[in-house]
């Protein structure tokens, strides 16, 4: 019987190797240890070549996540495979350790919604989002967890409130100031998309404030484009019209920008629209890659797909830019029940089953 891919199993979030697996080439099962009875896995796709295996935890392995080791591709027309060799290359293969991508909320200044008031609204969601033992993040908090090789905690998230100015005349500033103030109260971490439009004058009043947040530690700024762009065709591909200056004003100026008033680098880019990111190839726009590598952002945060777990490899190439994808309060029910329902569903489909408990 010929093998053709080679797994180890670790412990999560202690990443402790544990067995190794290998599954054959003729039929799509595993070959597995005599000690495991595996009956049920499925296989999701977090590069070319590269994928994340899950087994299933309530029949199999229930103290036990897996993590692949260079395994082939499972579908022949995938192409090319990191073991076509047979057994003797796995032992060349290095681990690839994974983290769960939190539960991520994006909310707007207008977040009024429906029936409920801001104050109606807010208040009761971080009552839900604690009675259910979530624990606020911001994006750059989550980072440094990854970076620091930390556990992932239970129950995470991530909130992010998009459109915040401090050009003078926004309209919506005092409505940031509010909802900040009941996030913070609550001692709930909060991420703000910063549309700079420098082409206006800025209010240092403003951002004198805002700096004040920063300088509190729960408070991150993200860039969110210097002039609110959609970086996106209709089809998701990447605007031809926009120029290399275009690019470097939207992203790294931006980023330098807020970076130089606070004193803090930014290290995310929430991308209007969810642009910048195409879902056919699930790749970040090359143009907005290279924007972010210049100026050190490590994640570029849009609103499709981004829950697949990330490699530590990934999180430690100062190279590469992670995407991110989040969630927003469901049409039609845009209260804070409707809200508390997505992101359970996000947090029991995408993150839960990549963690041990
Ligand atoms: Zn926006």
């Amino acid at each position: 019987m010929e093998r053709w891919g080679h797994l180890t199993v670790y412990h999560l979030p202690t990443f402790q190797a544990v067995t190794h697996l290998w599954i054959d080439r003729d039929t799509p099962t595993l070959d597995t240890h005599p000690s495991l009875s595996v009956d049920r896995f499925r296989f999701i796709r977090i590069a070319p070549n590269e994928w994340f295996i899950m087994i299933d935890r309530r029949r199999a392995m229930k103290t036990m996540a897996v993590g692949v080791v260079g395994l082939a591709s499972l579908l022949p027309s995938l192409g090319s495979s990191l073991l076509t060799g047979g057994p003797q290359h796995a032992t060349a293969q290095t681990p690839i350790h994974l983290y769960p991508v939190p539960p991520s909320l994006m909310l707007h200044s207008s977040e009024g919604i429906n029936t409920d008031d801001l104050n109606g609204f807010l208040p009761v969601l971080i009552r839900h989002l604690q009675h259910d033992g979530y624990q606020g993040f911001t994006y750059s908090q989550w980072l440094t967890l990854m970076m620091q090789d930390q556990s992932p905690p239970a129950k995470p998230i991530i909130v992010s409130i998009d459109d915040l100015t401090m050009a003078k005349g926004g309209p919506t500033f005092s409505t940031f100031v509010a909802m900040h103030d009941i996030f913070i109260a609550n001692n709930f971490p909060i991420t703000l998309a910063v549309v700079n439009r420098l082409d206006l004058p800025q209010d240092p009043e403003r951002w004198a404030i805002v700096r004040g947040w920063v300088d509190e530690g729960n408070v991150e700024l993200a860039s969110h484009t210097n002039h609110h762009i959609n970086f996106n065709n209709r089809d998701g591909s990447p605007r031809t019209d926009l120029t290399s200056t275009d690019y470097d004003e939207e992203i790294a100026v931006s980023a330098l920008h807020i970076g130089d008033t606070t004193g803090i680098p930014v290290r995310t880019l929430i991308t209007p629209y969810g642009s910048g990111f195409e879902r056919s190839t699930q790749t970040i726009h090359p143009a907005v890659v290279k924007q972010c590598q210049e100026v050190g952002i490590k994640y570029v945060v849009g609103l499709p797909d981004g829950r697949r777990p990330i490699q530590c490899e990934v999180v430690r190439d100062t190279a590469t830019v992670i995407y991110l994808g989040r969630t927003k309060p469901p049409t039609g029910n845009k209260t804070a029940n409707g809200v508390k329902f997505e992101l359970n569903l996000w947090y029991e489909h995408d993150y839960a089953p990549y963690l041990i408990h």
